[in-house]
């Protein structure tokens, strides 16, 4: 198990200064692919992500879990998501398969949509497999914006048999006032769907990245750039606890997909230890900015390259987002944002996805 001393930066820092937290758990997405295409999803993941780079291997999943074991010890946990992790059932089923031969304990969840759950029979022969696997905790979402896409008997059915298989401790409905009292957007027109948004919105606030960026922020009162001043990252970045993993290895802090971290490789050289280890967020020209200075001060690299700030922004991460995306585009700080699919510039098939 890690200590905070390990890191280089921690040792090297200030004593009144902020550590650098430990990260102790991870999210493993399994992929960016999805059969929806939700307004609030903080990437892009879509029915057309054509990214074969992005999945995520058996490998890579174990090679991830055992280091956040290794670095975090019992505490440390890992949860399973996407994209829609059950789009690939046989690799899901490999992984709990490999993570149970090896030992591995720390699973805290595996997130679904449920658009698989056509029949009982599926859903009871999977949860059953993945029962005797392991499986710690379903969490299945189920909100305004997923129903636009997944049809509401799915979510219904799963939720049943997984309680009649789990238990309810172990079936986490995301969220329960929505299952309770569900509201279908697909048939309503575009201004009424928005106002239900923004109602989903004023409960619970979703992270204005990527495709929320682009089709929730514009609902809100905007503010200009400006006011956004002084307002850092400090505590989001350097404070996070947790991280998300995607299947090239890009390692996100918290929520902030996008921002690489840096890379994990299956090799004992790349380890998600190792990196936590060496990584001083001062070398990282994007992170340093944020933690200093918030997204106000990405303007200032963006300007060099002729970004045009937008007349308003909705929240700070809204901003972040955007000037991160045109930074993207001028294939600026490579190695430093990305992927594409983060940014909705990712190659397409062209699939619709399915509307309820
Ligand atoms: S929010 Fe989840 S279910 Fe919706 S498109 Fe994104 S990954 Fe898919
Ligand atoms: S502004 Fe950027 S770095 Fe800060 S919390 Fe939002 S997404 Fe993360």
């Amino acid at each position: 198990m890690l200590r905070l001393e390990d890191n280089v930066y921690n040792r090297r820092c200030r004593q009144d200064e902020p550590k650098f937290k430990l990260w102790k758990s991870a999210g493993l997405m399994l992929s960016y692919r999805c059969p929806s295409r939700c307004a609030c999803c903080y990437v892009f993941s879509g029915p057309d992500v054509a990214e074969p780079a992005t999945e995520m291997t058996v490998e890579m999943a174990l090679d991830c879990w055992t280091a956040v074991r290794r670095m975090a010890g019992a505490s440390g946990r890992v949860h399973l998501t996407g994209g829609e992790p059950f789009l690939d059932y046989d690799r899901l089923e490999q992984i709990m398969q490999a993570a149970q031969k090896a030992g591995l304990e720390g699973l805290e969840k595996i997130e679904t949509n449920a658009y698989w759950c056509t029949d009982a029979q599926l859903v009871r022969q999977r949860l059953s497999r993945l029962k005797k696997l392991g499986l710690t905790r379903l969490q299945i979402s189920t909100d305004v914006y997923h129903q636009q896409f997944v049809p509401f008997e799915r979510v219904r059915l799963a939720a049943r048999i997984a309680l009649d298989l789990l238990g309810p401790q172990r079936v986490q409905i995301r969220w329960r006032d929505f299952f309770a009292n569900p509201i279908m957007v697909g048939p309503m027109k575009e201004n009424q769907r928005n106002k239900a948004f923004l109602n989903a919105m004023a409960k619970r606030p979703e992270r204005l990245l990527g495709r929320a960026a682009e089709k929730l922020a514009n609902l809100f009162p905007l503010r200009t750039y400006e006011e956004f001043t002084d307002i850092n990252c400090k505590q989001n970045l350097l404070g996070a606890r947790h991280v998300h993993i995607d299947g090239s290895g890009n390692v996100f802090p918290g929520t902030c997909i996008g921002i690489v971290v840096g890379k994990v490789i299956s090799d004992s050289k790349h380890t998600l230890d190792r990196l936590w280890q060496q990584f001083d967020y001062r070398q990282h020209p994007i992170m340093s900015v944020l933690i200093e200075k918030g997204p106000t001060g990405l303007i200032n690299l963006a300007q060099q390259k002729s970004y045009q700030p937008k007349p308003g922004y909705a929240h700070k991460c809204h901003l972040c987002y955007d000037i991160r995306r045109f930074l993207y585009q001028k294939n600026a700080y490579s190695g430093y944002l990305g992927p594409a699919v983060c940014y909705g510039l990712a190659p397409s098939k062209n699939t619709p996805p399915a509307t309820h």
